[in-house]
């Protein structure tokens, strides 16, 4: 997935928020929708590595930041540290921040391979192979119909948060204001 992954992390974060999955005691709206997207979007940071130190020496989907039996692990430990440490109203905030690195995960599986069972195979999962048929490897996903799935997830993540917007407006002018007074008539 080119594009389409910090909208997807805001869109299932936003529906946390709405569905009230996560309690404020927890964390504000604001808070989830952050730790949401940040974690639709860390498994891509090891492209900083992938550039760099591994000069593109191995696909980055083989790092561990890109295997989703790691990220269930990571949660877990933290979902237990914050049982233990007597922190159990955060684990909801763990939990949503699992379901978006999956997410990541899944949606790269869309048209690049994503290692589903390592350890215990390694063998990469994919949904659907994109045709080399461009001389630029961006245009050949563009130009590919899962695309169509990219431009569906930001529409949804746009509608969203328009949404959300023209509501606040609304009981913003559906608040009450005080009523004018005059400081010269107390006089
Ligand atoms: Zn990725």
């Amino acid at each position: 997935m080119l594009t389409a992954h910090a909208p997807a992390g805001y869109a299932v974060s936003k529906l946390a928020v709405w569905m009230r999955w996560i309690p404020e005691s927890c964390a504000s709206p604001r808070t989830v929708i952050g730790v949401g997207v940040v974690a639709a979007l860390l498994p891509d940071l090891d492209m900083i590595y992938f550039l760099t130190i591994d000069q593109r020496q191995h696909l980055h989907h083989s790092y561990w930041t890109h295997i989703p039996l790691f990220w269930v692990a990571v949660c877990c430990g933290a979902g237990a540290a914050c049982f233990f440490l007597r922190r159990r109203h955060m684990i909801p905030l763990v939990v949503l921040a699992g379901v978006n690195l999956l997410l990541h995960c899944f949606l790269d599986t869309i048209v690049a391979g994503i290692l589903w069972h390592k350890p215990f195979s390694h063998r990469y999962t994919v949904f659907a192979e994109v045709p080399n048929a461009y001389p630029y490897t961006a245009l050949n996903f563009i130009l590919h119909w899962t695309f169509a799935l990219e431009v569906l997830i930001w529409l949804a993540a746009v509608t969203m948060f328009a949404w959300e917007k023209r509501t606040h407006k609304r009981r913003a002018i559906q608040i009450p204001q005080a009523p004018f007074s005059d400081p010269q008539s107390c006089q």
